[in-house]
């Protein structure tokens, strides 16, 4: 594999081929537009996005916006599961309002956790280390599935948009699927959809961190939102290739198109079931268009409608197992919980698999190998903040003056206090949930 950067650029490459099939769009495009990215983003940890542009701008001109993300309940909490925790920080911090949700009613369906399981997994190894993490659960919403009937409720509605042939397509479901695992499927486009509900705040940006295998959910969520408004607005080029804006009136009737062009103001059109406004500069059509997108959200949701945003999404890469190949639950030695003890953590430090050469002698000569390295991911993705350090253990690395037994127990150090601060503060955590209203039933 080719080296080229401390960030791992020759895995990102492949990542490229999946997203060009998939039209996710490349994440640096917009770093340069983020105010003090994350080290996931700069590190192009966070590979792609779908969308993300709206969330940027929301950002940028302290409007409001949304941040959602799930977990399920049946297993540990391990370093992937943080990943998405600490998107979720980094966007409330920067002002988003911010979900969490402990998907128990897919883990029952698809899993067969109890919900006695589900409830004790998702409080004692998630939600506990999502409050320690920094999440603010004054400002920030953390819920069960089972116990939100307005997320239920939701989920009913807009499965009247989704059929069995469409999800079985997306999802690969034959005959024998249980109907509750179909249900959770429109219970996952409910979290999803839920910040834009009006008991939030109503329509909004949102962005979902994932990794790059949730892309299906967002997909058919993004479809979903797209079913459930009630107009569409389009930028079109006319025959002379000027910009002019089209609102189709899909399901909200004559009345609500009328009030539209009432509030538009400059030329337009109107039809029997369209409206086409004109005279905007191609330097213009985006303002235009955001602020026709505006007139028409309120219209829409005067006449019972949802006026959703499409979620965004940012996708994130996945770490390697720590024995080589992929995490896995059923092999322990694979991942390292953020709930088992600190030494066994670094324990696991020690014995995992490197880029390094067999011998010294090959590693001083020919250098170790960073991007088959799951301790140099641990470092880079988890242990470090600091980029310049990062780079110098890529560097020293490559150039043969790093050994891995060295550079394993300066990780293993490392692992062994980030986990000890990690649970001095799930302790911290549990004190806080229990003065919390709404968070102290569930200890
Ligand atoms: S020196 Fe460190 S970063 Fe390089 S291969 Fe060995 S353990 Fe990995």
């Amino acid at each position: 594999m080719i080296e080229i950067d401390p960030w791992g650029v020759a895995d990102i490459k492949d990542y490229a081929r999946l997203f060009e099939e998939f039209g996710i769009s490349p994440f640096k495009e917009l770093l340069n537009q983020i105010d003090k990215p994350h080290l996931y983003m700069r590190r192009g940890i966070i590979v792609g996005h779908r969308g993300y542009e709206e969330v940027v701008r929301a950002m940028n001109e302290r409007s409001k916006f949304a941040v959602m993300s799930g977990f399920m309940p049946s297993g540990r909490i391990h370093f992937g599961g943080k990943m998405v925790m600490d998107e979720i920080i980094w966007h409330q911090r920067m002002g988003g309002d911010a979900f969490a949700c402990i998907a128990d009613m897919e883990s029952h369906s698809v899993r067969g956790t109890s919900w006695k399981d589900c409830r004790e997994i998702g409080l004692n190894e998630y939600i506990l280390s999502l409050v320690a993490l920094g999440f603010d659960v004054e400002k920030g919403h953390i819920y069960f599935q089972s116990g939100n009937k307005k997320l239920r409720d939701l989920a009913f509605e807009l499965g009247r948009e989704v059929n069995f042939s469409e999800i079985s397509a997306i999802y690969g479901f034959s005959g024998n699927v249980n109907i509750s695992h179909m249900i959770s499927v429109v219970m996952q486009n409910a979290d999803i959809l839920q910040p834009q509900l009006l008991e939030y705040g109503g329509p909004k940006p949102a962005v979902i961190p994932v990794g790059v295998d949730q892309d299906p959910h967002i997909r058919l969520t993004r479809d979903i939102a797209s079913r459930m408004r009630m107009f569409r607005v389009e930028k079109r080029l006319d025959k002379d290739q000027k910009p002019y804006i089209s609102i189709r009136e899909k399901q909200a009737g004559k009345k609500a198109l009328d009030e539209i062009a009432r509030r538009i103001e400059g030329p337009k059109k109107k039809y029997e079931m369209h409206i086409d406004v004109f005279g905007i500069e191609a330097s213009e059509v985006d303002t235009a268009m955001r602020e026709i997108e505006e007139i028409v959200r309120e219209v829409e949701m005067a006449y019972g409608g949802y006026g959703f945003f499409f979620p965004a999404a940012t996708y994130h890469r996945f770490m390697q197992g720590l024995t080589g190949g992929k995490m896995s639950s059923s092999i322990p030695e694979s991942y390292i919980a953020l709930t088992e003890p600190p030494e066994e953590a670094a324990k696991k430090v020690k014995q995992a698999k490197t880029g390094g050469r067999v011998t010294i002698e090959e590693q001083k000569n020919l250098g170790g190998s960073p991007a088959q390295c799951t301790v140099y991911e641990l470092m880079m993705f988890h242990l470090i903040e600091e980029d310049a350090h990062v780079k110098e253990i890529f560097e020293e690395c490559k150039n043969g003056k790093r050994m891995c037994n060295s550079c394993k127990l300066e990780a293993a150090e490392l692992m062994h206090s980030f986990i000890k601060t990690h649970q001095d503060e799930r302790e911290k955590a549990k004190e806080v949930l229990k003065e919390h209203e709404l968070y102290k039933q569930w200890l």
